[in-house]
């Protein structure tokens, strides 16, 4: 490992990265690697070299086990011009995080932490998730030979346990309130010599990085005005703000664009802590919204999350079911599946405009998270249809439905 220290993102308090600490234990808020302030992105041809690879200057890493890798990050960033012309934005770019390994961004964040389970000597690692995350770890366990263990709600559907399930992992459905299994399961790794990634680990946080970095290249170091992120725990925006911050301490841009935490109506502490002005989130007690992804009712990311708003001039805003169904089926007009809570930002963009939030001539990025084949039951609230049709009749059907 580098030598950096981490740091609460509180109270600044230092600590050792050879120690596997989470949380400060001062004000059990999380940790993060120190700000990194030179560095440079490595030449090498994306064709063979990895993520971690090209970044390797701005990640906490001294070597890197290559073997690890599945072939994470390097996401297509999508402009869509009709896509903007309908939002009545300036300019949209999608970063479809869905075309990573496990179709999802948590790869960048499991491919670093099983890095530094590596380096600490761990053989076994978990998380707890009942989606994209749980899929994630793991898959990634397996490639790296090491031991996995998911925890998942006691009651969670077949439709979400057997794509977990098919890599093997020691799956664990825990009878108990999974609300805090969080910080339980922090314990019971330290009692049983698992390195867990959870949402917001601090070396998820350094995978996620990755995301603006590419973003930042994409755009040929020209920021957005805003980058909007579907947000759940906060692991995954705190990373993505933390890239901009790093390379813009690096001198690589200019500023660092503004951040716009996405939530859903049904489940939005962040949005809700914000817009009342308040310090610290509280749980939502009765979480209910179709993007499960972002359904956490109490984000340990969450105080964070809003200090981060704070100081950087960034909002939060949550939209309705409806709003983020309708735009899921916009991004599909645009040919790009994505799982409802990718589809978020998209209904938020909507009604930041509707709002008059935003002007008009914003250049916008949108994270995509995940793969729209994560969650096929959303596929019920639209209306699909097809056509049954004789072979010798299609021609005639074309030409009488369809003008030449
Ligand atoms: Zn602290």
């Amino acid at each position: 490992m580098k030598n950096l220290p981490l740091v609460c993102t509180k109270c600044g308090k230092s600590f050792r990265m050879e120690n596997l600490q989470y949380r400060c234990d001062l004000c059990n808020e999380p940790l993060e690697v120190e700000l990194l302030t030179c560095g440079k992105i490595s030449d090498g041809n994306l064709l063979t070299q990895t993520m971690l690879e090209r970044y390797a200057e701005f990640l906490p890493f001294a070597s890197l086990d290559r073997d690890i890798s599945l072939g994470e990050g390097f996401t297509p960033l999508i402009q869509s011009e009709s896509l903007a012309e309908k939002l009545g934005i300036g300019e949209l770019y999608l970063k479809n995080e869905a075309q990573n390994p496990t179709w999802s961004f948590k790869d960048r964040g499991t491919v670093a932490g099983v890095q530094h389970a590596r380096k600490l000597g761990y053989k076994r690692i978990g998380t707890v998730s009942t989606g994209n995350m749980a899929s994630s770890v793991a898959a990634y366990a397996r490639k790296a030979g090491m031991e996995a263990f998911i925890f998942v709600s006691k009651n969670i559907a077949a439709e979400k346990i057997n794509p977990i399930a098919i890599y093997n992992p020691h799956l664990i459905r825990v009878d108990g309130d999974y609300g805090n299994l969080y910080y339980e399961s922090l314990k019971i790794g330290q009692t049983n010599q698992i390195y867990f990634i959870n949402s917001d680990a601090t070396f998820r946080i350094e995978g996620s990085k990755t995301i603006a970095f590419e973003i930042c290249e994409q755009l040929h170091f020209d920021m957005p005005d805003y980058v909007i992120i579907p947000t759940s725990a906060g692991g995954n925006l705190r990373g993505i703000e933390k890239g901009f911050r790093e390379f813009h301490a690096c001198g690589l841009i200019e500023n660092v664009p503004k951040i716009i935490c996405a939530q859903a109506s049904g489940c939005s502490p962040i949005c809700n802590a914000f817009h009342a002005k308040q310090e610290e989130v509280s749980r939502v007690l009765d979480p209910h919204t179709i993007a499960h992804g972002i359904e956490n009712p109490f984000p340990p990311s969450g105080n964070q999350t809003l200090r981060l708003l704070k100081r950087t001039g960034g909002f939060a805003v949550a939209v309705p079911d409806d709003a983020t169904i309708k735009a899921q089926a916009m991004l599909a007009e645009i040919g790009l599946f994505v799982q409802p809570e990718s589809a978020v930002p998209i209904a938020a963009i909507q009604k930041l405009r509707s709002e008059n939030y935003l002007t008009g001539k914003e250049k916008i990025v949108s994270i995509i998270t995940g793969s729209g084949l994560k969650f096929t039951e959303a596929l019920t609230h639209h209306t699909l249809t097809s056509v049954e049709c004789k072979l010798e009749d299609i021609s005639r059907y074309i030409r009488d439905n369809f003008d030449q």
